[in-house]
């Protein structure tokens, strides 16, 4: 059962300057399903619109950021609800935290630098509950016992904090809730190898423990290959390729995972990985036709002026690409 429906989804950037409006199609027509508990992957190089498109899915809409086009469909329990239909920002503040909750990219964007960490762990449980001091030390206590933090922390700053730490702490403030789907925005960007180890391994276990969905977005495709069951690749705005991880790192189709994965390094292969040739192209005049086509070593006459759809490969692997049209 999906707990998440998006459809033609369509997020742009727009401002207004010296009399010239600018659409920056961070998101342009976008479509999936999040199944009930899965790990949901979406990777793609930096400015592809994956951070967007979190956004856009748990209400988080201010301008210039506005929603064109689509829907954002949640079920939780039969209960079904268009998050980009609630007009009330009250609601939307509902509903993430105790429904869905986003860990978003930098833990500093989140704890308070000039205030101690119990601070934080106050606005979140207050702002849904009527606990007592104790009700909200036991709760708290639980929470971290089970992630493996200690409670000292509680009475920490931020920044007297490691990076690794202040990371931990921010996981554990927005699963708290226990919500019943989790989009983590790079969690693991500006961390050491061993620590992002142990970011990915607290993931997993709140994963276990509170049994939720994840949603995960990052560029880092070995952490895709270790957590994730489907993953969903996106390229200048649109998903040009979706399906189950092991069969996208195996039988990669689309050329742009196929550049993506030669680009990582090979266990006893030491040969030197060339990374994907080019940049990718400016979400303000994107490419004509299939926006990958500048890139694109097999580029044909047509894919400069048609836009490919997704196509249904077989076992719900989907690629937007002409070459794969006969091979259905
Ligand atoms: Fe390359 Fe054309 Fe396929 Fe786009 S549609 S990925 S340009 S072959």
């Amino acid at each position: 059962m999906a707990i998440l429906e998006v459809k033609d989804l369509k997020a742009y950037y727009i401002t207004h300057r010296y009399g010239r409006t600018t659409s920056v199609k961070a998101v342009d027509g976008v479509s999936f399903k999040v199944e009930k508990d899965e790990i949901y992957g979406i990777a793609g190089e930096s400015g592809c619109g994956k951070s967007t498109l979190l956004k856009a899915i748990s209400g988080l809409v201010k301008p210039p950021l506005q929603i064109l086009e689509g829907g954002v469909t949640y079920n939780f329990d039969g209960e079904r609800l268009n998050i980009l239909a609630l007009n009330d920002e009250k609601q939307r503040r509902k509903l993430r935290g105790a429904r869905l909750s986003l860990v978003p990219q930098g833990s500093m964007s989140v704890l308070n630098p000039v205030r101690r960490v119990r601070k934080s762990f106050e606005d979140v449980l207050y702002a849904h509950f009527d606990l007592s001091e104790q009700e909200f030390e036991d709760v708290v206590r639980k929470h971290l016992d089970a992630l493996g933090l200690d409670w000292t922390v509680m009475h920490t700053y931020p920044h007297q904090l490691s990076g690794g730490m202040r990371q931990r702490i921010t996981i554990a403030l927005s699963t708290i809730l226990k919500p019943d789907i989790i989009f983590a925005d790079e969690p693991t960007t500006a961390l050491d190898v061993v620590v992002q180890r142990g970011v990915v391994q607290l993931i997993k276990k709140i994963k276990e423990e509170q049994q939720n969905t994840l949603v995960l977005v990052t560029h880092d495709l070995s952490i895709h290959a270790n957590l994730c069951d489907r993953l969903a690749v996106m390229y200048a705005g649109k998903i040009v390729e979706e399906g189950e991880v092991d069969r996208i790192f195996s039988t990669p189709k689309h050329p742009y995972t196929i550049m993506l994965l030669n680009s990582l390094p090979k266990l006893g292969d030491s040969s030197p990985r060339s990374s994907a040739p080019g940049a990718p192209p400016s979400l303000v005049n994107p490419p004509s036709g299939c926006r990958f086509h500048p890139r694109c070593p097999y580029v044909m006459e047509r894919c400069r002026t048609e836009s490919p759809d997704l196509i249904e490969m077989g076992n719900g692997h989907r690629v937007a690409c002409f070459l794969e049209e006969g091979s259905k």
